[in-house]
């Protein structure tokens, strides 16, 4: 029998938007190991390191960074999590931007084929075995306050819309049993502070950000993947924060790849 847990994932914002919650918590019984639940949180968020004017952000952003790094950079951190198989997800479109709406889905399909299979920018096979698989439009939402609390686990995994704090894009709360192995994963992405795009704009200018990245990161958060360092490890998909306008890492970088090899590699 599965038993109800509920979770608190305290969660510190800081400048440098470097905002890593992930806690473990397991029942208070002596239930046995199957039974116990973890939870996880993981949030992307705005990189006010390179905020302010737009053109500063694309000159400064991981595009300068890609060139040199994202099939050299290896570096990747691997959590006590997950996917084998398949993960199944639901989507709930309400609250959805206008300017996505129509567009949003297929984009978060695509993502989730980008993480399940390692798609890349660095010529690496795209052969990993996990499918993420969409199983259709969901009434229920992601269990996500907002305050960032992953409020409960249904066993159902939706990705929708809704209101989270100042500079966090996107967030994800991730259930895994006592193998490791995701039992469900919530995503919620921001419907209020931010404009999301899914084909860039030919002036791309504001706080405009690429869904298409965004659900990346998210994705392979729910795979298994914590984040890099944000300037050591510019041009990977794993960074915490992303900048307006970038596009670069819709593919994984050579540290993702890396982290989804050994993940798939673990016992
Ligand atoms: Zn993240």
């Amino acid at each position: 029998m599965r038993r109800q847990l509920t979770a608190l994932a305290a969660l510190a914002l800081t400048a440098a938007a470097v905002t890593v919650a992930a806690q473990q918590v397991s029942s208070t019984s002596t239930a046995a190991a199957a039974d116990q639940e973890f939870v996880v949180a993981t949030a992307l968020t705005v990189d006010d390191l390179l905020g302010g004017s737009e053109s500063t952000a694309n000159t400064t952003s991981a595009a300068t960074a890609t060139t040199d790094t994202a099939c050299t950079d290896t570096t990747y951190v691997a959590k006590a999590w997950r996917v084998t198989g398949t993960w199944t997800w639901y989507y709930n479109g309400t609250g959805a931007p206008a300017a996505v709406a129509n567009t949003a889905l297929a984009t978060i399909t695509s993502a989730g084929d980008t993480v399940s299979t390692g798609a890349n920018r660095c010529g690496l096979p795209a052969n990993l075995a996990t499918v993420f698989k969409y199983a259709g439009t969901a009434t229920a939402k992601p269990q996500i306050g907002t305050d960032l609390s992953c409020t409960g686990n249904d066993g159902k995994s939706v990705t929708g819309w809704g209101a989270l704090p100042a500079k966090v894009l996107a967030y994800t709360c991730t259930y895994y049993n006592s193998k490791g192995v995701v039992t469900a994963s919530d995503v919620l992405i921001d419907n209020v502070a931010y404009t999301w795009f899914t084909t860039k704009p030919a002036t791309c200018t504001g706080a405009q950000y690429d869904l298409q990245t965004t659900m990346t990161h998210e994705r392979l958060h729910t795979a298994g993947l914590g984040h890099v360092d944000q300037t050591a490890n510019a041009a990977q998909v794993m960074t915490p924060a992303s900048a307006p306008c970038d596009t670069s890492r819709r593919l994984l970088g050579a540290g993702d790849y890396a982290g989804l090899k050994a993940l798939a590699a673990r016992k």
